[in-house]
Parts: C-alpha cells; structure tokens; sequence
C-alpha cells in the first residue's frame, strides 16, 4: 500500500498516510499516523471521479452488446435529436465494424451502423445500459 507524507486531513498535523482497508462503494479506509506521536486519525476518503470512472471501465465495457437491430457485436453510442436541453429523450444507434475504404474528401474512416427503430430494440439498450425503468 502507497503511503503518503501529509498533513492530516482531519486534524491537520503533519503525518503519515496510508490506505488500510477498502470500503464498499469505492471508499477507502484512510489512517495516518501523526509524525508527533499521537493517537491515529482514521477517516474514510472517497476515491476521485475520475479513479471511479477508470476502474469502473476496466472492469468490462457496458456499451458492448449484441446489437438488437442485426444481431452482431456492436458499441452503443446516444445521441439527442432535439437540440433542446430540456427534452431528454435519448436516441440510441449501434457502431460496428469499420466499414472498408474512405469517405468523401476528407477521407474520414465509416464504420456501419445501426439505427434503433423499435421500441423493443430501445428498451434492450436501456437494460444493457442499466437505465431501464419502465
Ligand atoms: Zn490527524
Ligand atoms: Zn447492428
């Protein structure tokens, strides 16, 4: 475990830091021994955003699924038809495989999609997603 020279988070006197257990919910149990000799102070710490974000995408990739359009593996990606911030009703389409060759002058690289039409087919998304409440 890393250990980091600080001032103490909760009482502010110089110390030793260390992680000794982790928590549910990404929370660290936090110790740090007080250069002075003193009682330890121990406080729980949240792991950062962005350390949740990582280990959360480490673990496996929520977009990837089998695409309820065609069948094959694909990335879901979302997209707001409606400009307004007000209307959230989000749209889904399916990223694969890349399609061969360039597009267009700027030779921009294609990869086929497909679009959700159904409901059925949306409501499969927003289970993989985790944002089904219907
Ligand atoms: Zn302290
Ligand atoms: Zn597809």
């Amino acid at each position: 475990m890393s250990q980091i020279h600080r001032p103490c988070l909760k009482c502010s006197k110089p110390g030793t830091e260390k992680c000794t257990e982790i928590l549910p919910h990404q929370a660290m149990l936090i110790q740090v021994v007080h250069d002075d000799g003193s009682k330890p102070c121990e406080f729980e710490e949240y792991a950062s955003l962005s350390t949740f974000l990582t280990s959360r995408t480490k673990t496996k990739d929520p977009k990837l699924m089998n695409c309820p359009v065609c069948g094959e593996e694909g990335r879901i990606t979302s997209y707001r038809p409606n400009k307004n911030k007000k209307f959230h009703r989000w749209k889904y389409y399916m990223v694969h495989e890349q399609i061969p060759g360039y597009w267009g002058k700027t030779k921009i690289k294609r990869h086929r999609r497909c679009y959700v039409k159904t409901e059925t087919q949306r409501s499969e998304i927003l289970k993989r997603l985790g944002r089904y409440r219907y």
